[in-house]
């Protein structure tokens, strides 16, 4: 019912008890009347309840093929590291919910290990993922990693940023995902002359490991070095999901050896492991390829869920501009809708951002770089044009800065 359809002044929100003359609009049932502001706050408390009870609650577990349908609405291709997630992830959280321990049987953390060159949507996944399942996701880089009390951030930081991302919440925090990149640039490098660089590199995989194993740790809330003044939080790592991802230079080399040495005598079999592409040699990876790659046997010992990312063809750059529920082009395309102003890719143009991507050789990292380069002018120049009714990007607008194509609204008078 709105104010103006009622005595205002002897009607009240049962809730807060404001008059209707001093609320937008009051709903009334037999008895009872909720005014906006009252609907708003029930709403975020029923809201934030569905959010921490969501997968406490096992039926509402989603099962893997639902966590894959929904990555697919966000990642192109990667099929197998989607399906080996969803898997993982399924597991990880029924051991949650189920305990740890079912009919005697100890189920253990399926931490994930993604292989794959950069740009190729590892740290996508690990995103997308978290936000499906509404738990706490904090992304961290090995490289800036060192043992506590060197120079650096200490490895605990990352809980700190997850403690942050749970809104200072230790249950949630406790459930939530955490992504580690550049885990390969933490390896031992056999032959490297810097000794103590392999022993830093060394340390940060025996912190980064504590935690995979499961740890409590006290961290100080608000990040920082601890002082021994400053309350303390614990947080308990057992469950936390930790996905590693790393780009592994190299790494195919290892596995062609192995591969390859296996298929001595065999010499046509020899032959055909030179001409696997990188992806199909990544795929192949085994826990001693790692382990000759540098990492320490317990940390791929905690790492049982290996996955491989496949460089991504032009025909997956190309999808990635335009199929993504949040493509880049939908992104343009969305704020150029809010000034009325109709935007268009020509395929040829799109096709031209593919090319000069694929030359950058940073995968999809490169698309939007380009189409920020593309639309930075355009971008600046339409708001002062006035009546554009449609703009379409041309190949030659992105190929040599040429004007796109502007069509204009007939203007009233004309009409
Ligand atoms: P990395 O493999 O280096 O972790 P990211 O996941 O950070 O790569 O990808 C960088 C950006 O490129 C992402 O934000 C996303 O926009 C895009 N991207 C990369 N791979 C994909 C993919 N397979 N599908 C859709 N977008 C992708």
């Amino acid at each position: 019912m709105a104010k103006d359809d009622m005595q205002s002044s002897s009607i009240f929100c049962t809730f807060c008890g404001k008059p209707a003359s001093e609320v937008e609009s009051l709903v009334s049932g037999p008895g009872v009347h909720i005014c906006n502001e009252c609907v708003h706050t029930a709403l975020e408390i029923i809201e934030n309840h569905t959010k921490r009870t969501k997968f406490t609650k096992s039926k509402r577990l989603p099962i893997p093929a639902e966590i894959k349908d929904e990555l697919d609405s966000y990642v192109i291709s990667q099929d197998d590291a989607k399906k080996t997630i969803a898997v993982a992830v399924y597991n990880h959280y029924k051991r949650i919910n189920y305990h740890s321990r079912i009919d005697d049987i100890d189920i253990e953390k399926s931490n994930i290990m993604l292989i794959g060159p950069t740009g190729t949507g590892k740290t996508l996944l690990a995103q997308t993922l978290a936000h499906f399942l509404e738990v706490p996701f904090a992304i961290a880089d090995a490289t800036v990693l060192t043992e506590a009390g060197y120079v650096g951030e200490d490895v605990e930081n990352i809980l700190v940023r997850l403690y942050q991302a749970a809104d200072y919440r230790v249950e949630e925090t406790e459930r939530g995902i955490i992504y580690i990149d550049e885990i390969d640039k933490i390896a031992r490098k056999d032959g490297n002359p810097s000794i103590t660089r392999d022993v830093s590199g060394e340390g940060v995989q025996q912190a980064i490991l504590k935690m995979l194993e499961g740890t409590i740790s006290s961290i100080p809330p608000k990040g920082g070095r601890k002082h021994p003044e400053q309350k303390m939080v614990n947080i308990n790592t057992r469950n936390i999901l930790f996905i590693c991802g790393g780009a592994f230079e190299g790494l195919a080399d290892i596995i062609a050896r192995r591969v390859g040495k296996k298929a001595i005598g065999f010499n046509s079999e020899a032959s055909e492991m030179s001409k696997l592409s990188k992806g199909e040699l990544y795929a192949m990876a085994e826990p001693e390829d790692l382990l000759e790659y540098g990492l320490i046997p317990e940390l791929i010992g905690r790492l049982p869920v290996v996955s491989s990312l496949d460089e991504l063809d032009a025909v997956a750059l190309k999808s990635i501009l335009t199929e993504p529920k949040n493509a880049l082009v939908n992104q343009y395309k969305k704020l150029l809708e809010i000034d009325n102003i109709n935007l268009d890719f020509e395929g040829g143009a799109l096709n031209t951002v593919v090319e000069m991507a694929k030359k950058r050789n940073t995968g999809a990292r490169a698309l939007r770089a380009i189409m920020e380069e593309v639309m930075l002018d355009i971008m600046y120049k339409l708001p002062s044009l006035p009546n554009v009714e449609s703009c379409t990007i041309t190949k030659s607008t992105v190929e040599d800065k040429k004007d796109p194509l502007l069509t204009f609204k007939k203007s009233k008078k004309t009409a």
